[in-house]
């Protein structure tokens, strides 16, 4: 089973992701280690706004 990105699309194939442009049904859903740390960050960020709308 291939592992696919969900924000870039790239497919891990072997110990490498490429993007790979045409898909098959055998593919799951995740994310590159490049946009996991990106969706990391985001969701740290978004919980800062959170703790500074709490603070004012
Ligand atoms: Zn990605």
């Amino acid at each position: 089973m291939k592992t696919v990105c969900c924000v870039c699309q790239k497919t891990k194939y072997r110990n490498r992701w490429v993007k790979e442009m045409h898909l098959d049904l055998k593919t799951s859903h995740g994310y590159c280690p490049q946009c996991f740390n990106k969706t990391m960050k985001e969701i740290d960020h978004y919980f800062d706004l959170q703790d500074s709308k709490l603070a004012a």
